[in-house]
Protein backbone atom coordinates (compact mmCIF):
# COMPACT_ATOMS: atom_id res chain seq x y z
CA UNK A 1 0.00 0.00 0.00
CA UNK A 2 1.18 3.21 -0.80
CA UNK A 3 3.11 5.17 1.89
CA UNK A 4 1.25 8.87 0.91
CA UNK A 5 -1.92 6.65 2.09
CA UNK A 6 -3.00 8.48 5.43
CA UNK A 7 -6.63 8.63 5.61
CA UNK A 8 -8.77 5.48 4.13
CA UNK A 9 -12.46 4.57 3.86
CA UNK A 10 -13.48 0.98 3.73
CA UNK A 11 -16.96 1.00 2.56
CA UNK A 12 -18.76 -1.90 3.89
CA UNK A 13 -22.04 -3.61 2.43
CA UNK A 14 -23.62 -6.65 0.55
CA UNK A 15 -23.66 -4.63 -2.60
CA UNK A 16 -26.27 -7.10 -4.36
CA UNK A 17 -26.08 -5.08 -6.91
CA UNK A 18 -23.86 -2.01 -6.23
CA UNK A 19 -25.59 1.16 -7.47
CA UNK A 20 -25.04 4.92 -7.81
CA UNK A 21 -26.17 5.76 -4.44
CA UNK A 22 -23.67 3.07 -3.36
CA UNK A 23 -20.96 5.58 -5.71
CA UNK A 24 -22.25 8.66 -4.51
CA UNK A 25 -22.04 7.51 -0.78
CA UNK A 26 -17.85 6.88 -1.22
CA UNK A 27 -17.26 9.68 -3.08
CA UNK A 28 -19.28 12.33 -0.44
CA UNK A 29 -17.23 10.83 2.19
CA UNK A 30 -14.47 10.87 0.29
CA UNK A 31 -14.63 14.51 -0.43
CA UNK A 32 -15.96 15.43 3.21
CA UNK A 33 -13.40 13.34 5.20
CA UNK A 34 -10.62 13.83 3.02
CA UNK A 35 -10.07 10.30 2.64
CA UNK A 36 -7.40 9.55 0.39
CA UNK A 37 -8.60 6.41 -0.87
CA UNK A 38 -11.99 4.57 -0.52
CA UNK A 39 -11.65 0.76 -0.46
CA UNK A 40 -15.22 -0.90 -1.09
CA UNK A 41 -15.08 -4.37 0.98
CA UNK A 42 -18.41 -6.67 -0.57
CA UNK A 43 -19.47 -9.06 2.61
CA UNK A 44 -18.47 -12.37 2.41
CA UNK A 45 -21.31 -13.85 4.61
CA UNK A 46 -22.91 -11.07 5.71
CA UNK A 47 -23.41 -11.82 9.96
CA UNK A 48 -27.67 -11.22 9.93
CA UNK A 49 -28.03 -12.50 6.52
CA UNK A 50 -27.24 -16.21 7.35
CA UNK A 51 -28.98 -18.49 5.76
CA UNK A 52 -30.39 -15.42 3.74
CA UNK A 53 -30.45 -15.73 -0.36
CA UNK A 54 -27.80 -13.54 -1.50
CA UNK A 55 -26.04 -13.47 -5.28
CA UNK A 56 -22.35 -15.44 -5.45
CA UNK A 57 -19.05 -13.38 -3.88
CA UNK A 58 -17.97 -13.52 -7.47
CA UNK A 59 -20.81 -11.60 -9.17
CA UNK A 60 -21.16 -9.23 -6.31
CA UNK A 61 -17.13 -8.94 -6.67
CA UNK A 62 -17.39 -8.16 -10.24
CA UNK A 63 -20.39 -5.71 -10.07
CA UNK A 64 -18.48 -3.21 -7.39
CA UNK A 65 -14.84 -3.58 -10.24
CA UNK A 66 -17.05 -2.67 -13.28
CA UNK A 67 -18.49 0.17 -11.11
CA UNK A 68 -15.62 2.00 -9.85
CA UNK A 69 -13.24 1.00 -12.36
CA UNK A 70 -13.00 4.54 -13.83
CA UNK A 71 -12.28 6.25 -10.30
CA UNK A 72 -8.60 6.47 -8.94
CA UNK A 73 -10.05 6.88 -5.29
CA UNK A 74 -11.74 3.85 -5.53
CA UNK A 75 -10.74 -0.34 -5.13
CA UNK A 76 -12.56 -2.91 -4.16
CA UNK A 77 -10.81 -5.85 -1.96
CA UNK A 78 -12.13 -9.91 -1.74
CA UNK A 79 -10.97 -10.07 1.77
CA UNK A 80 -14.42 -10.56 3.58
CA UNK A 81 -15.19 -13.32 0.21
CA UNK A 82 -11.96 -14.92 0.97
CA UNK A 83 -12.54 -15.34 4.76
CA UNK A 84 -14.56 -18.06 5.75
CA UNK A 85 -17.63 -17.39 8.34
CA UNK A 86 -19.42 -14.64 8.93
CA UNK A 87 -18.23 -10.60 7.80
CA UNK A 88 -17.31 -8.90 10.79
CA UNK A 89 -16.44 -5.20 10.80
CA UNK A 90 -13.96 -5.79 13.16
CA UNK A 91 -11.71 -8.51 11.20
CA UNK A 92 -11.79 -6.07 8.25
CA UNK A 93 -10.83 -3.15 9.81
CA UNK A 94 -8.10 -5.39 11.61
CA UNK A 95 -6.79 -6.54 8.77
CA UNK A 96 -6.68 -3.43 6.86
CA UNK A 97 -4.73 -2.16 10.32
CA UNK A 98 -1.93 -4.63 9.39
CA UNK A 99 -1.88 -3.87 5.96
CA UNK A 100 -1.50 0.14 5.96
CA UNK A 101 1.01 2.30 7.80
CA UNK A 102 0.43 2.09 11.40
CA UNK A 103 -1.09 6.05 11.72
CA UNK A 104 -3.16 5.65 9.27
CA UNK A 105 -6.44 6.73 9.79
CA UNK A 106 -9.53 4.03 8.69
CA UNK A 107 -13.29 5.22 8.17
CA UNK A 108 -16.14 2.10 8.16
CA UNK A 109 -18.87 3.51 5.65
CA UNK A 110 -21.97 1.95 5.52
CA UNK A 111 -25.72 2.53 5.69
CA UNK A 112 -27.49 4.37 8.30
CA UNK A 113 -30.03 0.68 8.91
CA UNK A 114 -27.07 -1.53 9.39
CA UNK A 115 -24.90 1.45 11.44
CA UNK A 116 -27.94 1.42 14.24
CA UNK A 117 -27.58 -1.80 14.92
CA UNK A 118 -23.52 -1.46 15.58
CA UNK A 119 -23.59 -2.05 19.19
CA UNK A 120 -24.59 -5.68 18.44
CA UNK A 121 -21.80 -6.14 16.16
CA UNK A 122 -19.08 -8.34 17.10
CA UNK A 123 -16.45 -6.16 19.76
CA UNK A 124 -18.52 -3.02 18.83
CA UNK A 125 -16.34 -1.51 21.46
CA UNK A 126 -13.08 -2.86 20.28
CA UNK A 127 -14.49 -1.91 16.48
CA UNK A 128 -15.55 1.84 17.66
CA UNK A 129 -12.24 2.73 19.30
CA UNK A 130 -9.99 1.10 16.00
CA UNK A 131 -11.96 3.45 13.45
CA UNK A 132 -14.53 5.82 12.92
CA UNK A 133 -17.72 5.38 11.52
CA UNK A 134 -19.23 6.86 8.26
CA UNK A 135 -23.28 6.19 8.27
CA UNK A 136 -25.26 7.10 5.37
CA UNK A 137 -28.58 7.90 5.44
CA UNK A 138 -31.32 7.89 2.62
CA UNK A 139 -34.13 10.87 2.05
CA UNK A 140 -36.65 11.34 4.41
CA UNK A 141 -34.65 8.60 6.62
CA UNK A 142 -35.84 9.25 10.45
CA UNK A 143 -32.72 10.04 12.48
CA UNK A 144 -34.03 9.78 15.86
CA UNK A 145 -33.60 6.23 16.39
CA UNK A 146 -30.31 6.25 14.64
CA UNK A 147 -29.14 9.80 16.72
CA UNK A 148 -30.09 7.58 20.11
CA UNK A 149 -28.29 4.75 18.87
CA UNK A 150 -25.39 6.66 17.67
CA UNK A 151 -25.07 8.72 20.61
CA UNK A 152 -24.98 5.33 23.12
CA UNK A 153 -22.02 3.79 20.46
CA UNK A 154 -20.21 7.32 20.99
CA UNK A 155 -19.80 6.56 24.67
CA UNK A 156 -17.73 3.78 24.11
CA UNK A 157 -15.87 5.24 21.29
CA UNK A 158 -12.83 7.78 20.83
CA UNK A 159 -13.24 8.24 17.43
CA UNK A 160 -16.01 10.01 15.47
CA UNK A 161 -18.87 8.89 14.85
CA UNK A 162 -20.36 10.78 11.97
CA UNK A 163 -23.92 11.19 10.08
CA UNK A 164 -24.28 12.18 6.16
CA UNK A 165 -27.31 12.26 4.13
CA UNK A 166 -27.29 10.95 0.30
CA UNK A 167 -30.06 12.28 -1.74
CA UNK A 168 -29.09 9.15 -4.26
CA UNK A 169 -29.45 6.89 -1.66
CA UNK A 170 -33.54 7.26 -3.12
CA UNK A 171 -31.86 4.49 -4.89
CA UNK A 172 -31.66 1.02 -3.02
CA UNK A 173 -30.70 -2.72 -4.26
CA UNK A 174 -33.80 -4.57 -2.84
CA UNK A 175 -35.74 -1.79 -5.10
CA UNK A 176 -33.43 -2.71 -8.25
CA UNK A 177 -33.81 -6.49 -7.52
CA UNK A 178 -37.38 -6.06 -7.58
CA UNK A 179 -37.30 -4.50 -11.17
CA UNK A 180 -35.16 -7.16 -12.54
CA UNK A 181 -37.54 -9.46 -11.25
CA UNK A 182 -40.65 -7.50 -13.32
CA UNK A 183 -39.01 -6.69 -16.61
CA UNK A 184 -38.70 -2.79 -15.34
CA UNK A 185 -35.97 -0.51 -16.50
CA UNK A 186 -32.55 0.23 -14.16
CA UNK A 187 -31.12 2.52 -16.31
CA UNK A 188 -29.59 6.02 -14.83
CA UNK A 189 -30.12 3.34 -11.25
CA UNK A 190 -26.73 1.36 -11.49
CA UNK A 191 -23.59 2.03 -14.30
CA UNK A 192 -24.48 0.45 -17.83
CA UNK A 193 -21.34 -1.81 -17.21
CA UNK A 194 -23.44 -3.08 -13.64
CA UNK A 195 -26.93 -3.27 -16.05
CA UNK A 196 -24.97 -5.21 -18.69
CA UNK A 197 -23.26 -7.75 -16.70
CA UNK A 198 -26.70 -8.13 -14.87
CA UNK A 199 -28.84 -8.70 -18.00
CA UNK A 200 -25.69 -11.19 -19.31
CA UNK A 201 -25.31 -13.02 -16.43
CA UNK A 202 -29.55 -13.37 -15.68
CA UNK A 203 -28.69 -12.27 -11.88
CA UNK A 204 -32.48 -11.27 -9.72
CA UNK A 205 -34.50 -13.05 -12.71
P1 LIG B 1 -28.01 -4.23 4.82
O1 LIG B 1 -28.82 -4.71 5.98
O2 LIG B 1 -28.14 -4.96 3.52
O3 LIG B 1 -28.23 -2.73 4.53
C1 LIG B 1 -28.86 -1.88 5.43
C2 LIG B 1 -29.20 -0.60 4.71
O4 LIG B 1 -27.99 0.14 4.47
C3 LIG B 1 -29.86 -0.82 3.38
O5 LIG B 1 -30.78 0.22 3.20
C4 LIG B 1 -28.68 -0.70 2.40
O6 LIG B 1 -29.09 -0.25 1.12
C5 LIG B 1 -27.82 0.34 3.06
N1 LIG B 1 -26.39 0.16 2.80
C6 LIG B 1 -25.65 -0.97 3.00
N2 LIG B 1 -24.36 -0.73 2.73
C7 LIG B 1 -24.28 0.57 2.35
C8 LIG B 1 -23.22 1.42 1.95
N3 LIG B 1 -21.95 0.97 1.95
N4 LIG B 1 -23.50 2.69 1.60
C9 LIG B 1 -24.77 3.15 1.64
N5 LIG B 1 -25.82 2.42 2.01
C10 LIG B 1 -25.58 1.14 2.36
O7 LIG B 1 -26.51 -4.20 5.30
P2 LIG B 1 -25.34 -5.01 4.73
O8 LIG B 1 -25.03 -4.48 3.35
O9 LIG B 1 -25.58 -6.46 4.88
O10 LIG B 1 -24.19 -4.64 5.78
C11 LIG B 1 -23.56 -3.39 5.74
C12 LIG B 1 -22.14 -3.54 6.28
O11 LIG B 1 -22.20 -3.71 7.70
C13 LIG B 1 -21.40 -4.75 5.74
O12 LIG B 1 -20.06 -4.41 5.57
C14 LIG B 1 -21.56 -5.78 6.85
O13 LIG B 1 -20.53 -6.75 6.86
C15 LIG B 1 -21.47 -4.87 8.06
N6 LIG B 1 -22.07 -5.52 9.23
C16 LIG B 1 -21.21 -6.01 10.17
C17 LIG B 1 -21.71 -6.67 11.29
C18 LIG B 1 -20.72 -7.20 12.31
O14 LIG B 1 -19.54 -6.92 12.21
N7 LIG B 1 -21.20 -7.94 13.27
C19 LIG B 1 -23.09 -6.81 11.45
C20 LIG B 1 -23.94 -6.29 10.47
C21 LIG B 1 -23.41 -5.64 9.34
P3 LIG B 1 -28.81 -1.17 -0.17
O15 LIG B 1 -29.60 -2.43 0.09
O16 LIG B 1 -29.31 -0.35 -1.29
O17 LIG B 1 -27.34 -1.43 -0.14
Amino acid sequence: MREDIKRVGLMGGTFDPIHYGHLVTAEVARAKFSLDLVIFVPAGIPPHKKGMKISSGTDRFMMTVLATATNPYFEVSRVELERTGPSYAIDTVRHFKRELDGDTEIFFITGADAAIEILTWKDATELLKECSLIAATRPGYSTCELEKSLEEARLHSTQRINLVEVPALAISSTDIRRRVEQGDPIRYLVPWTVEAYIYKTGLYR
